[in-house]
């Protein structure tokens, strides 16, 4: 061994606990980045052993087999091969011991291998019953192999000490399996191509040519596999019989024949089941999830309300100190409306944000997720969507920036584009205050006494609007511009937990961040270009100082000034759809954030310059605007084509910049520009133009 701290790599099944097992070994000093050339986080951390000082620990995304295709379970591979990474010194194996049988098969995988490895037979603590027998299964595999339960600590020092051990042992001779005569020709046509591409012999190469046989295919988006091993594995692959089936069933015949050693193992499953039978009931299961999601959207829309109110106080707070500290000018002026407003402008969002990913890291965490997705599989197949489209499009509803990174679960890069090409359809929290000042403003709060209660119906049919619009778009990108084969979804239900709170704050506390750092700095720098855009070139300050004439001077900068040019030259093109020039200054500045429309509205209308003016709120400015003909010029046909406008419409740059980095290249975020503002156009002009048709203003 080097003289550098060795690499430990724990590798195994999602959900066995690898991550709290890596954090219980290295105390959570991880270092987080990416893989080379893949946006997949890679975490490394520094723990201590008992004799052999500090080691590096690697938590590798989690997979259930070698033959695996998403962007993670390839990490998972590279990671413990060391392909264009380092190689791990050693790998730690985490197995759920509720689970041995379908745990065992990576554990087999990985020891046909050869790489060097222990096991950590997790989760001790839920096993039922007789423990599973560590000593034995250890010798069937031919792999040291410790009992623990990163949960209860148990364990962690026995398997330090086996770390320790094997660090520099060489593994024995992996267990013989019987491989059909098909498999042992496919074998025998891929391994001597395999031996001379990767320069290894033995055990070594018949296991990299059985993985070959198993992951490459025409589709399978492996990069840096030569072209003529994947020609000989089709060519391999060609005769009648299935032999990915004979390939695993020939393993999990070996795994079976250790039957002596996995009887008695049950882990706490009645209870899983038990609870099942109601989360997966065609009734009961869609009652609880509207359940569960009617609580998401109050938390969303209400809890999180008076901490919106405290940020959104403590900012007016802050701008108002900070303008009355400064000299009246220019200096201040951008201070207090483009730095403070922007910095303003993204902090809102926080309680909504935290509320969302507290709520799924609990449904995630708690094993739920896994089983909505399972129940909305069926409506995702219909429109062509992978059923792990699910939870990106849920977090759609709060910010797509980690939605957009949620994606990297999907298996194919084609599941995963569809889904970034519609996730940004759903309603976003920074579409929401946009509809609350057009509701607010141009609908009555109810009809007919209270029977009907208007504006919140036009807010939940918004969001249903954007649904189901996305799942339409979906359906038919899926069909055009995304075409591919379907490839079954097959859904691991993870155990009943009760969620560790560890685990969910980090969780949410990592998405925060993304949204705080991607979105953040893009909302803060529209914020402040738009400021600029607003206030020049300036007007001379007016002579007469009387209140009519300021306000008449405000009206004229306005128009002087180079937003207020550009929402003239795009008039033209949103008048059809019921939008004079002011509202097309509103639109420019909300393609770089949606929800720099309401500000820029504001500074439109010149509310918030002056205390005084605060009694006049935005809402009743635009109640008061006037067409030239003396008309209102926001009617409530007006409102329903802006807000379908803003819930259509590409607005938002962070969304384009996580997207070019995800897909690398500006082509998907150039199709969804182009795709979603066309789509606003269009739907916002049938909206305007049939309502007028039907009579209204
Ligand atoms: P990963 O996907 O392999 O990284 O798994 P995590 O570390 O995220 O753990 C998945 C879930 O299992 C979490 O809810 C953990 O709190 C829980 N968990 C992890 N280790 C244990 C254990 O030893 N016993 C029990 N009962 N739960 C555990
Ligand atoms: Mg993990």
């Amino acid at each position: 061994m080097s003289e550098a701290r060795p690499l430990i790599a724990l590798v195994g099944n999602p959900n066995t606990g690898k991550t709290l097992l890596f954090n219980r070994l290295t105390g959570q000093n991880a270092r987080v980045g990416n893989y080379p050339g893949v946006t997949v986080e890679r975490r490394v951390a520094t723990g201590k052993l008992p004799q052999a000082g500090a080691a590096d620990f690697l938590d590798v995304p989690g997979t259930y087999s070698l033959s695996a295709r998403s962007a993670e379970e390839q990490v998972a591979i590279r990671s413990l091969l060391g392909w264009g990474v380092p190689p791990p010194d050693l790998v730690v194996l985490v197995v759920d011991s509720t689970q041995l049988t379908r745990n065992l098969y990576l554990a087999l995988q990985v020891r046909e291998l050869g790489v060097p490895c222990v096991v950590a037979l997790n989760m001790i603590d839920e096993v039922e019953g007789s423990p599973p027998d560590a000593a034995s299964i250890g010798e069937a595999l031919g792999l040291p192999c410790v009992a623990v339960s990163a949960r209860t600590r148990h364990g962690l020092d026995e398997l330090k000490l086996a770390i320790q051990r094997a660090l520099g042992a060489r593994p024995g001779p992996p267990p013989v399996l019987a491989w059909p005569p098909a498999v042992l020709s496919a074998i025998a046509q891929v391994q001597p191509l395999v031996s001379s591409l990767w320069q290894v012999e033995g055990p070594r190469a018949q296991a990299l040519a059985l993985w070959a046989l198993t992951s490459l295919d025409e589709e399978d988006e492996l990069d840096a596999i030569p072209p003529e091993l994947r020609q000989a594995v089709l060519q391999a692959r060609s005769g009648p019989e299935d032999l990915d089936q004979l390939i695993v069933g020939a393993r999990y015949a070996w795994i079976d024949a250790q039957g002596a050693l996995l009887s008695g193992v049950q882990g706490s499953r009645t209870l899983t089941d038990r609870v099942d039978a109601v989360l997966l009931h065609p009734v009961w299961g869609f009652a609880v999830f509207l359940v569960l999601m009617a609580s998401l959207f109050q938390a969303l829309f209400s809890w999180s309300d008076p901490f919106i109110g405290l940020i959104e106080t403590l900012f007016e707070n802050v701008s108002v100190g900070l303008a009355g500290l400064l000299p009246e000018g220019l200096v201040s002026d951008l201070l207090v409306e483009g730095v403070i407003g922007g910095v303003g402008n993204v902090v809102v969002f926080l309680p909504q944000i935290l509320m969302l990913f507290l709520f799924i890291g609990v449904l995630e965490d708690s094993g739920y997720m896994a089983r909505a997705a399972y129940l909305m599989d069926r409506i995702m197949k219909a429109v062509g969507l992978h059923g792990r489209a699910f939870v990106p499009m849920m977090s759609g509803f709060a910010c797509a920036v980690p939605a957009i990174m949620a994606t990297r679960t999907m298996e194919r890069q084609r599941d995963r584009l569809l889904t970034m090409m519609v996730v940004p359809l759903m309603s976003c929290s920074a579409r929401l205050p946009v509809y609350t000042l057009v509701i607010a403003a141009l609908f009555p709060p109810s009809l007919f006494g209270d029977g009907l209660p208007v504006q919140g119906l036009m807010l939940t049919g918004m969001y249903l609007f954007s649904t189901v619009i996305a799942l339409v778009a979906a359906a038919v990108l899926g069909r055009t511009a995304l075409r591919g084969r379907k490839i079954p979804f097959v859904m691991e239900l993870p155990p009943i937990r009760l969620p560790s709170m560890q685990s969910v704050l980090r969780l949410m506390w990592s998405r925060s961040r993304l949204f705080l750092v991607e979105a953040g700095t893009v909302i803060l720098a529209c914020t402040m270009a738009l400021w600029v855009l607003l206030s020049f070139p300036r007007l001379p300050p007016p002579i007469d100082q009387s209140e009519a004439a300021a306000v008449a001077w405000q009206a004229e900068a306005l128009e002087y000034s180079v937003a207020g040019r550009m929402g003239k030259a795009i008039e033209p093109a949103i008048a059809p759809l019921g939008f004079d020039w002011k509202i097309g200054v509103g639109l420019i500045g909300a393609f770089g954030a949606r929800e720099v429309f309401v500000s820029t509205m504001g500074l439109v209308y010149g509310i918030g310059e002056d205390a005084d003016e605060e009694s006049l709120p935005l809402r009743e400015k635009m109640r008061a605007e006037r067409r030239p003909d003396g008309s209102p010029r926001y009617t409530p046909l007006v409102g329903l084509s802006l807000m379908v406008f803003i819930a259509l419409a590409a607005q938002c740059m962070s969304t384009l910049a996580v997207l070019k980095r995800e897909t690398g290249g500006y082509r998907w975020p150039a199709f969804l520009f182009v795709y979603m503002t066309t789509l606003a156009w269009v739907a916002s002009l049938l909206v305007y133009q049939g309502g007028r048709l039907l009579g209204f203003q």
